[in-house]
C-alpha cells in the first residue's frame, strides 16, 4: 500500500483516492509529492508552483482532509479571478468523492444573493476572489473567524492585479491559530514580506529557487514589426494546419478585439474566438466552455481573461504581443505542453519587445531560440517592408556602405556626406565604422528608405555606391 509514487503513500481517505482512481490518475505530481506531507501535518507551506503543475490538488487534498462536515465555514481558498476559481471549486468537488463536504466559488460580476443563501445553508470550504469574499464579510455573511486553513493560489498574481491590500485585510479578519500555504509561480518581494507577516514558519517547496519554472515546451521568438504581426500570426496558424487548439494572447483588450475581427474574417472554416475582460461574466464562461469542449480552434484573449483556463488540447501559444512581466510570460507558455503534450510557445517579438526576450534568456535562463516565421502559401495577409524588423533597441538600421578608406572615406566625411544628401537630423546618424573598402552606418529606421535611395542615385564618386541593410 505504501508505494512512494501513488497516493496511497499518505494518510487520505478512501473517498479521496477512489476519486482519484475513478479519475484514472495512477502517480502524484512533483507539487503533490512535495506539498502533500508537509501540508497534511499542518505545517504552513509556501510553494513554487507552475500553472499545470497540480497544484490544485497538492492544496486540494489537505484542504479536504482537513475538513469535518457539519456546514462551518473551515478553508478559505482565494484565487486572482474568477476562471480560476470556478476551476479551483470544480476540482475540488470531484477530489472530495463521495464526501458531503460543500465547496463552492465566490466572486463578482454575478449576482450575490445566490452566493448569500449558499453561505447561509452551509458550506465547508469557499473558493473566491477578494473583492467578493471582502463584501462578504463586511455584509456579515461571512465569518472567517474560525478558520482552519487558508490558501493563496497563483498569489503573484493576485500581487499584479494590485490585491495584495485586499488580502492583507481578509487575512486580519481570520485567526492566527489557522494554517497558512501560499502557491505562486515567483517569489517578488511583496510575496515574501507577507509571508513573513501572516505565516508560522513556513516549508518552502521551492522546484528550483533562481529558476523559472515552466513546462517541457519548445520556446521560439520572431522579430517582427508590429505591422506584419497579423501576417506572421497568419503564416504560423497555416503552418500549424490547426492540429489541436490554438491561444494567441495580445496586452490590450482592444487588440484582442481587433484580431477576432482581422481574423475571422479571412479565416472561415475555424471557430476563432475572444475573451478580454470587458465581457459579461457569463459571455466569458460560455467562450471558456466551449473552448474547453474543443468547439473553439482559435483563442484569442489577454492574461487575465484566460486565468484559471485550464485546457489540455492546446498544443500552440502565440505572443502577439510579449508581456512586461516574466511570470505573464511563464503563464501564458504554461498553457500548452499540459500534463505532458507537446507544445509549442511561439512569440512575435517587435524591437522595443526585444529587452524583454534578453530578460527572460539571459536573467531567467530560458531557452527561446529564434525562428523564422515560416512562408507559405496561405496568406491571407501580405507582409509589408517594415524597418523595424532590422532596428536595434533604439530605432537604428545598420547600413552597409561599398566604400572605404581607400577611396578617402572617413567618419567625418561620410557623416557629412549623409547629411549632404537629405534632411537628416544628426540623432537620426548613429555609430559610423569605416574599414578598408566598405563601411556602416547606423541609420534611424525613419529616414533608412530616403538615405538607401539618395546613396544609391548620387553620383559623386563617379560610379554607384551599392547599399546593403547589415
Ligand atoms: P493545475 O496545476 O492544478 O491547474 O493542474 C493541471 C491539470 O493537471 C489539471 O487538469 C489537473 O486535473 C491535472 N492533474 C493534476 N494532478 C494530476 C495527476 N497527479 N495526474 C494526472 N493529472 C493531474
Amino acid at each position: 500500500m505504501e508505494n512512494k509514487n501513488s497516493f496511497d503513500q499518505w494518510p487520505i481517505s478512501n473517498e479521496i483516492i477512489t476519486a482519484i482512481r475513478n479519475k484514472g490518475w495512477s502517480s502524484p505530481t512533483d507539487i503533490q509529492n512535495d506539498s502533500i506531507p508537509f501540508a497534511l501535518n499542518g505545517t504552513d507551506l509556501l510553494a513554487q508552483a507552475k500553472t499545470g503543475s497540480g497544484k490544485t490538488v497538492a492544496f486540494g487534498i489537505p484542504a479536504i482532509e482537513r475538513c469535518i462536515e457539519d456546514n462551518s465555514i473551515q478553508i478559505l481558498i482565494l484565487t486572482p479571478t474568477r476562471e480560476l476559481a470556478s476551476q479551483v471549486s470544480e476540482e475540488l468537488n470531484w477530489l472530495k468523492g463521495s464526501k458531503k463536504i460543500k465547496v463552492d466559488a465566490f466572486y463578482g460580476g454575478v449576482g450575490i444573493e445566490p452566493q448569500i443563501q449558499k453561505i447561509e445553508s452551509g458550506i465547508e470550504i469557499l473558493v473566491g476572489t477578494p473583492g467578493r469574499i471582502i463584501d462578504l464579510i463586511r455584509k456579515k455573511i461571512l465569518d472567517i473567524s474560525k478558520l482552519k486553513m487558508l490558501i493563496l493560489d497563483e498569489a503573484d498574481r493576485m500581487l499584479d492585479m494590485g490585491f495584495f491590500p485586499d488580502v492583507q485585510w481578509i487575512i486580519s479578519k481570520s485567526n492566527d491559530k489557522r494554517q497558512t500555504l501560499l502557491f505562486s509561480a515567483t517569489f517578488p518581494q511583496e510575496i515574501l514580506d507577507l509571508s513573513s507577516e501572516m505565516m508560522n514558519e513556513p516549508e518552502h517547496v521551492l522546484t528550483s529557487e533562481f529558476e523559472v519554472e515552466i513546462p517541457d515546451i519548445s520556446q521560439k521568438f520572431s522579430r517582427i514589426g508590429r505591422i506584419n504581426k497579423s501576417w506572421a500570426l497568419s503564416n504560423i496558424l497555416f503552418e500549424f494546419n490547426f492540429q489541436g487548439q490554438i491561444l494567441v494572447f495580445c496586452n490590450t483588450k482592444r487588440m484582442v478585439e481587433m484580431l477576432e475581427q482581422r481574423f475571422s474574417k479571412v479565416i472561415k472554416d475555424k471557430k476563432i474566438s475572444s475573451l478580454q475582460g470587458d465581457m459579461s461574466q457569463s459571455a466569458r464562461e460560455k467562450v471558456m466552455n466551449e473552448f474547453k469542449s474543443g468547439n473553439i480552434d482559435l483563442l484569442i484573449s489577454t492574461d487575465v481573461a484566460a486565468r484559471g483556463l485550464h485546457v489540455d488540447g492546446v498544443n500552440l501559444v502565440v505572443n502577439y504581443d510579449l508581456p512586461n512581466a516574466v511570470d505573464s510570460y511563464v503563464h501564458r507558455i504554461g498553457r500548452t505542453g499540459r500534463m505532458g503534450n507537446f507544445g509549442v510557445a511561439w512569440s512575435l517579438v517587435s524591437s522595443e519587445e526585444m529587452g524583454m526576450v534578453s530578460i527572460l534568456k539571459n536573467v531567467h535562463g530560458l531557452d527561446i531560440n529564434e525562428s523564422e516565421i515560416p512562408e507559405n502559401e496561405n496568406q491571407y495577409f501580405s507582409r509589408k517592408k517594415d524597418w523595424n524588423e532590422h532596428s536595434n533597441l533604439f530605432g537604428m538600421v545598420s547600413l552597409s556602405i561599398d566604400v572605404g578608406v581607400d577611396e578617402g572615406l572617413n567618419h567625418q566625411k561620410l557623416f557629412d556626406w549623409v547629411k549632404g544628401l537629405i534632411r537628416i537630423s544628426d540623432l537620426a546618424i548613429g555609430s559610423i565604422s569605416i574599414d578598408e573598402r566598405d563601411s556602416k552606418i547606423e541609420i534611424h529606421q525613419s529616414k533608412v528608405d530616403y538615405v538607401i535611395s539618395a546613396i544609391e542615385k548620387n553620383k559623386d564618386l563617379g560610379r554607384i555606391v551599392h547599399v546593403a541593410v547589415v
